[in-house]
């Protein structure tokens, strides 16, 4: 399974679009320029394939990436030998050794992460290069605010040995561009560069860097955008902007069977879905295990044959059954489906499935990929 592998009938499809992907990164720094565009890949670059993803933003120009985990910036690091890596989980006394190895950048959460990677600078003897994440209200990763007085104090002495080479800060609601906790962060992460050394500053992921240039500082670093996910659209409404991005993934299933069935018959497990009339229903090779939200029961939709037709009953482990009576004729064995694509957006399963973006990418694991120029 996986990558590259070729089978006579290949039951379901990721395909993803490099150039889609390096095109979306081109857009990002055109509206953003001159500011840098750096590319999150964590997560096996959500989901679409870092071992291709990676390599090809790089030939693309990209300098800088982000991961969250040690071991994907140690991944990262064969595929991209020359471009910077920053590492968001930070510093840890035992990740130390592979991040020095590996010439990662950790992103520095804490004063006891500072301390780590101040120590370590001392024990090389080198000076090493540092990023600090401030928290400027999400409550989750960053120097809390008292830490960052303490740290402001004595940054002389804490930061001893280190390049502070970036400080950054996470935005929690830039997806929704009214919300004024935009500007109370924007704001606060202000506050704290003046308190800290001179330094280049990031605060915006995709949608932050979409709220306007105040928020561009200078580096900004998208994720789901460049994965094709529509950068100004609210949460859950699917349709507020058109989407300057690109489609990056389209996943395909095929249809293993089809069959007629009476009206009152049910499909399905628990029989939730009940034939109105005379149906025709195709089984197609794609369920929960491969990624598809198990929500999508007798909620989402497809194409075959240019036409869209509903999900009907459960979604099953390795099994969505789809109400294909709509068709002028009858799909034939191993015709191919699209669950999300050109036509079926990844904005629009989002939403069907009550979550977002994100979460429908970085669960596609099951499914062999394959890469299109
Ligand atoms: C995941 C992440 C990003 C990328 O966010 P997107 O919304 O996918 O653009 C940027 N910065 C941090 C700190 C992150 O955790």
């Amino acid at each position: 399974m996986g990558e590259g592998t070729k089978q006579d009938f290949e039951a379901a499809r990721l395909t993803v679009r490099l150039k889609a992907i390096t095109a979306n990164y081109r857009t990002y720094c055109r509206l953003t320029a001159p500011t840098a565009v750096a590319a999150v890949v964590k997560a096996d670059a959500y989901g679409m394939g870092v071992a291709k993803v990676a390599p090809a933003l790089a030939d693309a120009g990209c300098e800088s990436f982000f991961v969250a985990r040690l071991e994907e910036g140690v991944t990262l690091r064969k595929l991209v030998p020359k471009a910077r890596i920053f590492v968001l989980d930070g510093a840890h006394p035992d990740s130390v050794p592979a991040l020095i190895r590996y010439r990662l950048t950790p992103v520095l959460n804490s004063l006891t992460q500072i301390a780590a990677w101040s120590a370590a600078s001392e024990v090389s003897g080198t000076a090493l290069d540092a990023v600090l994440h401030v928290d400027t209200g999400m409550n989750r990763l960053g120097l809390p605010s008292d830490e960052l007085t303490i740290l402001s104090a004595e940054h002389g002495k804490r930061l001893a040995g280190l390049n502070l080479v970036l400080v950054m800060s996470h935005l929690a609601c830039a997806d929704q561009p009214d919300n004024k906790m935009n500007a109370d962060q924007l704001s606060r992460f202000r506050q704290a560069l003046a308190m800290l050394p001179p330094a280049p500053a990031s605060l915006a992921a995709s949608h932050g860097a979409m709220l306007g240039l105040e928020y561009h500082f200078d580096l900004v670093r998208p994720g789901v955008a460049l994965y094709g996910a529509n950068p100004q659209v609210r949460e859950g409404k699917a349709s507020t902007s058109p989407n300057l991005m690109q489609t990056a993934a389209v996943l395909t299933a095929k249809v293993l069977q089809v069959r007629r069935i009476d009206s009152g018959e049910s499909v399905g497990y628990a029989a939730t879905f009940h034939a109105k009339r005379p149906s025709m229903i195709a089984t197609i090779a794609l369920g929960y295990a491969d990624g598809i939200p198990r929500a999508l029961s007798n909620k989402g939709v497809a194409v075959l044959k240019g036409g869209r037709v509903p999900i009907a009953g459960r979604i099953s482990m390795d099994l969505v059954t789809l109400d294909v009576s709509g068709l002028a004729a009858a799909p034939e064995i191993g015709a191919d489906v699209e669950i999300l694509g050109d036509t079926i957006t990844l904005g629009e399963v989002a939403e069907l499935a009550g979550t977002n973006e994100y979460e429908i990418l970085t669960r596609l694991r099951r499914v062999p990929k394959s890469y299109e120029d």
